[in-house]
């Protein structure tokens, strides 16, 4: 018993069976005697749907109007969803952002928490009241409606379990946790009891849709106890944490797959010091950000200096580093947007030097060619060719979760 801080995402609020279905797991909870504060997404598609009529109406719309307009579908989420609570027989109230003091930075559309006003909130809960409060949204120092950016309920159900020093914020969704691989693509993927902070954050800085990035890295901050869940299946999910029991039998916990990179390779630069510096700050200053770089042991005068970006910026790189021709000095620009990349995430690999190179034999085997090697205390990436990244994530996946499938 204690304080929970559960969140349901849009599809588990996405018609009223669903609705009345997280309003029973909500009461469920509340009845075992625990406090509860429910964050809530907007309905399905309605955030996307929002967009479009806005659109509609004027595609340069301003920032602090398309917030107004975008809060409204959490909005609606929760009055219903109240609604639901208050038929079966118990004590609820719905707040907005606003009213429930969630105090942002200024930017519209990309706002940042930066704290909580806890009065009304914790003078609701004394009169054991359920708690419904509007996700992906806040309120700046003008008083105006912020969103918090795309997939941000997440971390409103995070930044609210920080504040009050919840005992658990459980992020319900569509999936049963988090898992090794992608479940839809590769075979023998499966879901993970447990997964620390920072395995996390990779994953879901390399695409694993699951939780919204900034939650995990608040998350991770201020130690807030998280669980990844299915609000259809009633299993338990995946717990995201600090440490991990040792017993996991494998030295990683998942395979990633990125197909929005592309790869920009200088050659024939001049070997002189200063080069590396040249490239990279001028594309720090456009606001380009570099992934991979790898450079090459000089031949003679010159080398090569090859590194990734996302696809969208390719072309915007591919000009800046041609404009500056003369000063940098290379041979010729090749490009690719036919990679992908894929990674190894696993707070096992830390101290067990054959990680990286059980995933090389295992692409070698299926006779993948790597393109560029990454790594981190924790993560190993390799680059490949697009065509071959379904097929390197799914050998790789079978080569390190082998043994635990066949038990
Ligand atoms: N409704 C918002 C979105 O679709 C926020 C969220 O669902 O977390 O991005
Ligand atoms: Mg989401």
């Amino acid at each position: 018993m204690g304080l929970i801080v559960q969140k349901f995402g849009g599809s588990s609020v996405a018609n009223t069976e669903r609705i009345r279905n997280v309003a029973r797991i909500i009461t469920d909870t509340y009845k075992a005697g625990n406090d509860v504060i429910v964050v809530l997404s907007a309905q399905g598609d309605t955030t996307d749907d929002l967009l479009e009529k806005a659109a509609e109406i004027n595609p340069r719309a301003s920032k602090r109007e398309m917030d107004m307009l975008l809060a409204t579908g959490e909005q609606m989420s929760i009055s219903l969803c109240a609604m639901a609570i208050e038929a079966l027989g118990y004590p609820v109230v719905s707040l907005t952002g606003w009213q429930a003091g969630v105090r942002t930075s200024r930017t519209y559309g990309d706002a940042r928490v930066s704290r909580i006003e806890k009065e009304r909130l914790e003078s609701e809960l004394g009169q054991r009241k359920i708690v419904l409060v509007a996700g992906f949204q806040g309120v700046n120092r003008f008083d105006d409606i912020t969103t918090l950016g795309r997939g941000g309920s997440d971390t409103s159900a995070v930044a609210l379990a920080a504040a009050l020093h919840a005992d658990l914020c459980q992020i319900y969704t569509d999936v049963d946790g988090v898992f090794t691989a992608d479940p839809r693509k590769v075979e023998g993927a499966r879901k993970l009891d447990e997964i620390t902070y920072g395995e996390m954050l990779e994953l879901a800085s390399l695409g694993a849709q699951v939780l919204h990035n900034r939650s995990v890295e608040m998350a991770k901050k201020y130690r807030v106890n998280l669980e990844v869940l299915s609000s259809f299946s009633g299993k338990p999910g995946t717990k995201v944490k600090e440490v991990v029991k040792t017993m996991e039998k494998s030295h990683i916990s998942g395979v990633a797959k990125d197909k929005n990179i592309a790869r920009l390779a200088l050659v024939g630069l001049n070997h002189e010091p200063g080069t590396a510096f040249k490239i990279f700050s001028l594309l720090a200053k456009e606001k380009i950000n570099v992934d991979i770089i790898l450079q090459s042991i000089g031949r003679g005068d010159t080398k090569d200096i090859s590194f990734t970006v996302t696809r969208s910026d390719l072309p915007r790189a591919k000009e800046l580093l041609e404009l500056h021709h003369k000063n940098l000095g290379f041979e010729r620009i090749e490009v690719s947007d036919r990679c992908a990349k894929v990674s190894i995430v696993g707070a096992g690999m830390i101290g067990s030097p054959g990680v990286a190179a059980m995933m090389f034999e295992a692409l070698f085997d299926a006779g993948i060619n790597i393109n560029m090697i990454s790594t981190s205390e924790i993560k190993v990436s390799v680059l490949v060719d697009e065509t071959d990244a379904d097929r390197a994530v799914q050998v790789i996946h079978q080569r390190f979760f082998r043994e635990f499938d066949q038990k």
